[in-house]
């Protein structure tokens, strides 16, 4: 009887392994045809902002590394616009998403405020579309995140750019990927962080999505100026979820624009 007993639970384990086997996996999905430009913000003698001794152009070349590695792992094709700690220029970054032919343009930034007496006041995760806006808030961080790129150089005029900005022809779907994509980032945080807090998606004039003909955003992971949050940002485990955040975030904007298309 004991036997029995044994044979049936063993039964029961297999089947139940199988039945999870069925489950697809992203990797059983083709995703080979998809290219992804992850664009890791400032380098070189852009620091980007700096906080309790940490800088910003430090945690997203880590995040954005993760985020490549994810991304692989889940067989998509990636590029990476700077896989170390080097200048690029904007048309550098987002040229390359063009001429790639990319699916997606990802850039990954960190936060910052000015006030001192807020800093630990403000926190949370914010994704980013290309939009004009009139809110000041937003055009506070597009200014400080715009001004190095454009010290670059770039033969791109500001009216080139402000025109291109008005006319973006993906500006529905990229606020689509990034409602897709900040919705998974909060969902994977809040597994383990349940006091993450959700910034929202919001429109900005982010030069550095100007140009890229294709659904582009960028994720300011969080406040590298708030102690609580620049201290989990650095954490491998927090690194780690975000990375996985943004990838299924981008593999559900691309599901579900495969059905609208209807293929
Ligand atoms: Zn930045």
């Amino acid at each position: 009887m004991k036997k029995i007993i044994f044979y049936m639970l063993s039964l029961v384990l297999i089947v139940g392994c199988q039945k999870h086997r069925q489950v697809p996996s992203p990797k059983m999905v083709d995703r080979s045809k998809n290219l992804i430009v992850v664009d890791a913000g400032h380098g070189g003698h852009d620091t980007g902002a700096i906080s309790g001794g940490r800088r910003e152009k430090d945690l997203v070349l880590q995040i954005a590394t993760r985020l490549k590695n994810q991304l692989l792992s889940e067989g998509y094709r990636v590029y990476l616009t700077r896989g170390d700690d080097r200048f690029l220029k904007l048309s550098q970054r987002t040229r390359i998403a063009d001429k790639l032919n990319a699916k997606v343009f990802v850039s990954i930034h960190a936060n910052a405020i000015a006030n001192r007496n807020r800093f630990n006041a403000v926190e949370g995760i914010e994704t980013y579309f290309l939009q004009k806006t009139r809110d000041a808030r937003s055009q506070r961080i597009a200014t400080r995140e715009n001004e190095a790129v454009l010290q670059g150089a770039d033969a791109l005029s500001k009216n080139v750019i402000i025109d291109s900005v008005l006319n973006g022809p993906k500006i529905i779907q990229s606020h689509k990927l990034a409602i897709d994509v900040q919705n998974s980032v909060m969902q994977h945080l809040r597994q383990k962080y349940f006091d993450a807090r959700n910034g929202g998606v919001r429109p900005a004039p982010f030069y550095v999505l100007v140009g890229a003909s294709r659904p582009s955003i960028l994720v300011e992971v969080g406040y590298i100026t708030n102690d609580k949050e620049r201290q989990r940002l650095f954490s491998q485990d927090y690194q780690t979820r975000i990375a996985k955040g943004i990838s299924r975030g981008i593999g559900r904007y691309i599901d579900n624009r495969k059905r609208e298309l209807g293929f």
